[in-house]
């Protein structure tokens, strides 16, 4: 293990990043009309809500937001340091609070840290597509959603003639003990 690169009471910078949740990107699901068609075998179209870029039970928006990092580097100075198996880890203060950090995240220049803290921001930003992704992915299933109501049609539509046959029945028993008596 290497031993600690920085002392008590030097001014470090700190790689970090800002996630900050401002980029729209059109949905890769309806392109933005926040509709999709799905096609029965009959050849009956039906235009679906797209859920890909719907949240929970809202209407879709026709785009989805990503979080877009921002990386940055922050003037520190190190007041105490904890050493274990893992490594170095600098107790730090800025000017409005106090922090634990990584001794991976510590850096002499502004240059150092804020190449780490790109780094750190392009890792967190490729993650994010994965669940962007991820989330499109999981929502293909819909079409799904079809089928079920022409299914529930079809029984209901059973239903009512059954019923409708039963009331027919009553009906035609009426006239014909009326016209007997
Ligand atoms: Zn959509």
């Amino acid at each position: 293990m290497s031993p600690p690169l920085f002392a008590i009471g030097q001014d470090i910078w700190f790689a970090s990043f800002h996630p900050h949740r401002s980029q729209r990107v059109v949905c890769e699901d309806c392109g933005g009309t926040k509709s999709l068609t799905v096609i029965v075998f009959d050849g009956t179209e039906y235009a679906i809500p797209c859920q890909g870029c719907a949240s929970g039970y809202e209407a879709p928006t026709g785009y989805i937001l990503v979080y877009e990092p921002t990386a940055t580097a922050e003037g520190m100075k190190i007041t105490g340091m904890r050493i274990n198996q893992a490594g170095v880890e600098y107790e730090a203060d800025s000017s409005s609070r106090s922090y634990t950090l990584s001794d991976q995240d510590c850096f002499a220049t502004r240059e150092e840290a804020l190449a780490r803290a790109q780094q750190k921001a392009d890792v967190f930003a490729a993650e994010e597509l994965g669940r962007m992704k991820q989330k499109f992915k999981q929502h293909r299933r819909w079409a799904w959603h079809v089928t079920y109501h022409r299914r529930q049609i079809k029984e209901h539509q059973r239903q009512l003639a059954l019923h409708e046959q039963s009331l027919h029945y009553a009906q035609t028993r009426v006239q014909s003990e009326k016209e007997a008596a």
